[in-house]
């Protein structure tokens, strides 16, 4: 057993950090407060190949393990989590879909763009009343002739509006619960799809979320991606990749707020003497720690499981879990570390707090893991 990165894994996490530290950091805060999506970021990101970390170079991708996809997002995310969540769905729910079940036709035309950063894509499954229950999905697609016509709204969807391929999830067999549900490719210019207003969010407010609107919107036959009547199942494999991307995204959180909180401890003088010479800061501090240690492990191992090519469904939730609950958590004794300069804008740890908390959230609940974790060792 071996717990150390590889030299090659330590250099790519070094050369992560620093653009975090260099492009992605300085604009952070700036982003949150115009709650303003990057393009500049996209595109830096895009001409490094940050976008096909571990896709094969035949497709424009890196050709890296699933590792050191982690490890990006891991330091993006202590950066700026809205930057963080481009990379990691750019990487795998808005990709995965199209690598693993598209034709080579729809790899060259969908997946090659959206890894090579010359496309910016959207995974669109969430609905007014599917949402911990993806399946009840009423957006509809009819074969008609040559076209499939698609009708429905998806709710919460990060790059609506913004993107421009869309992977759609749709019945085409009503009444046959999840094995009724297929997937597609969706341009945005086609006629019928269209957006909603964009969401005002608590965090996460540098990632743009709005409704996708699809009203007798008709597509090419050809633009099925896998088999009909295997959109859940597309849809949830996909989900258990970006799982890991939100561990890791929330590792990045809860170093960030490590870092400021030790930082803050060390400066901050209250009766004479820095607040980190208190055993109340110092037991944050530790639990932080000790916490962040435990989560990474288990975040990299999820990867590195999907890595060999094992099962890692249960490890992912895992991973997801815990990482993100640790982020909320170690956010929070961020804030309090730093009493009222915690509360304002000018400190790191209030947008921190903020971003931690849809980590919880998007790619399935806490509550949902834990469904799937006890699913799992029940059985
Ligand atoms: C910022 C943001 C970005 C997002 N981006 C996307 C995206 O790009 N694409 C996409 O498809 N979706 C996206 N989502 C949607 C996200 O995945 C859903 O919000 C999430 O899955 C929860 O669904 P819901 O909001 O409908 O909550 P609900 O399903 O209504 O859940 C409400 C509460 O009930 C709990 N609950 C529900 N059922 C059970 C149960 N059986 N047992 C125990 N507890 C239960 C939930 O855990 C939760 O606490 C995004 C959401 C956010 C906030």
């Amino acid at each position: 057993m071996d717990f150390a990165l590889s030299p090659k894994h330590e250099m790519m996490k070094s050369m992560f950090r620093e653009f975090a530290e260099k492009e992605v950091a300085p604009v952070a805060a700036e982003l949150d407060e115009k709650s303003e999506f990057s393009w500049d970021l996209f595109r830096k990101m895009g001409q490094l190949g940050m976008f096909g970390i571990p896709y094969p170079q035949e497709y424009g991708g890196a050709g890296a393990d699933y590792l050191t996809f982690v490890l990006a997002c891991e330091e993006i995310g202590r950066a700026c989590t809205s930057s963080a969540m481009l990379l990691n769905g750019q990487n795998s729910i808005n990709s995965g879909p199209i690598y693993r079940h598209g034709t080579e036709e729809q790899k060259k035309k969908y997946l090659v763009p959206i890894i090579t950063g010359k496309a910016l894509g959207a995974f669109c499954l969430t609905e007014a009343d599917a949402g911990t229950d993806a399946s009840n999905q009423q957006t509809t697609a009819v074969l008609d002739g040559s076209e499939w016509v698609i009708d429905g709204t998806k709710m919460f969807i990060t790059n609506a509006g913004l993107a421009d391929i869309y992977i759609i999830m749709a019945m085409t067999d009503t009444g046959n619960n999840s094995k009724g549900i297929s997937a597609f490719v969706v341009e945005k210019d086609t006629p019928g799809l269209s957006f909603g207003k964009k969401e005002n969010k608590m965090g996460v407010r540098a990632s743009h979320t709005a409704e996708v609107i699809l009203q007798d919107c008709r597509i090419p036959r050809e633009n099925l991606l896998g088999k009909e009547g295997e959109g859940f199942k597309i849809a949830m494999q996909n989900l258990d990749s970006g799982r890991i991307g939100v561990g890791a995204i929330s590792l990045g959180i809860a170093q960030a707020a490590l870092d400021e909180s030790t930082k803050y401890a060390k400066e901050r003088q209250q009766f004479g003497r820095p607040i980190g010479a208190n055993q109340a800061i110092q037991w944050m501090i530790a639990d932080m720690a000790t916490e962040l240690e435990a989560a990474r492990y288990l975040v990299y191992r999820a990867a590195w499981l999907r890595d060999q090519k094992k099962a890692h469904s249960k490890e992912a939730s895992m991973a997801k879990l815990f990482a993100s609950e640790l982020a909320m958590r170690a956010s929070v004794k961020a804030v309090q570390i730093h009493g009222g300069y915690g509360y304002m804008k000018e400190y790191k740890v209030e947008r921190l707090m903020r971003d931690a908390k849809v980590c919880e959230i998007f790619e399935g609940t806490s509550e949902v893991q834990r469904m799937l974790i006890s699913r799992a060792a029940l059985t």
